[in-house]
């Protein structure tokens, strides 16, 4: 995971007419005693054509928890960070509940594109450090990392290609990265299978260059760059970036 900047400006469709129509069917919903279920939501809307194309940029084409590449995967799908049909804050059984985060389905800033594995995962885990403020969006502490919002790297540390929530000089394990890392189970068997061929084809790669791994990874910096896209648009690169041994 990467630190992520997002387009100041939200996509047409976001601020139109429309999606202000559904934002009230969903209040009233609401005001009716109801709890809005999953076919209450617009996928229109918030998956629309130009939401996606924004992410896609902003994310390099890549999930913005794991790094995959999206572009072989149908570009991805929009993910809400605060899930908007139902929230739980850990995994009691029967803890699930409803509404949620209804009044951000269209919001802009709860929007990203995650791979299909990462979404499905993710679910509706919101876990938060003061579950007391649930709602006050200016109180709430999640402990899971937003890469727009937050710096993975204060969080994760690579070790080869494992990831490993971020230990401080006391021994403390950083929770927000370890809840990421639980809760979006960023150690799955087939990730953690995808990041150690692309590793060890870089190490390889650098060994037989004779360079250490910060030279190479500045080389493979410059060549990503002179061709015209940017550092982080390299698959896994978080796990470069972050990487606590260095070979
Ligand atoms: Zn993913």
């Amino acid at each position: 995971m990467i630190h992520l900047t997002k387009d100041n400006d939200s996509p047409e469709t976001l601020v139109g007419n429309d999606a202000d129509m559904e934002l009230s069917r969903l209040e009233k919903i609401v005001d009716d005693g109801e709890k809005p279920t999953y076919k209450d939501f617009n996928a229109g809307i918030y998956g629309a054509d130009d939401v996606r194309k924004q992410l896609l940029i902003d994310q390099h084409e890549k999930c913005a928890y794991c790094e995959c590449t999206l572009l072989d995967k149908d570009g991805g799908e929009v993910e809400h960070f605060r899930p908007k049909t139902a929230y739980r804050q850990d995994r009691v059984k029967g803890n699930t509940k409803k509404p949620a985060y209804y009044k951000l389905a269209y919001n802009w800033d709860n929007l990203l594109l995650s791979c299909h594995a990462c979404n499905s995962i993710k679910s509706t885990f919101f876990p938060l450090a003061n579950p007391e403020h649930r709602f006050d969006l200016v109180k709430e502490l999640p402990l899971l990392i937003n890469p727009y919002n937050d710096d993975p790297a204060n969080h994760l540390e690579f070790r080869q290609e494992k990831v490993f929530p971020v230990v401080d000089g006391n021994g403390k394990k950083d929770e927000k990265g370890s809840k990421t890392i639980e809760y979006i189970d960023l150690n799955r068997k087939d990730l953690v299978e995808r990041r150690r061929r692309v590793l060890y084809r870089f190490v390889r790669t650098m060994s037989r260059m004779g360079m250490s791994f910060e030279q190479f990874l500045q080389q493979e910096i410059q060549d990503e760059i002179s061709d015209g896209r940017t550092a982080e648009s390299i698959e896994f690169y978080g796990m470069f970036a972050n990487q606590k041994y260095k070979f």
